[in-house]
């Protein structure tokens, strides 16, 4: 019994972090670079202008292709 309301508590208390502290990490290496890039913010919308910035004059990419946005969104994970 014990363990069980101490499951649910741990288990509220992260939703709860979830929610307020979640941010979206990104990693040029998952995208196949040998680049040590990485870069995290509380939503997608937020960090894609900051790794399109990166391309550019990282890996000489002038406009990412909405292909390769998608690409880049797919590495996305969100971390607590
Ligand atoms: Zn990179």
């Amino acid at each position: 019994m014990h363990v069980i309301i101490r499951f649910h508590t741990t288990s509220f208390l992260t939703y709860f972090k979830s929610v307020i502290m979640a941010k979206v990490h990104y990693r040029c290496s998952d995208l196949g670079y040998q680049c040590s890039f990485e870069y995290d913010g509380p939503k997608p919308e937020d960090i894609l202008p900051r790794i399109k910035m990166h391309m550019k004059y990282a890996h000489q990419i002038q406009e990412l292709s909405p292909e390769e946005i998608e690409k880049v969104k797919s590495k996305f994970r969100t971390v607590e």
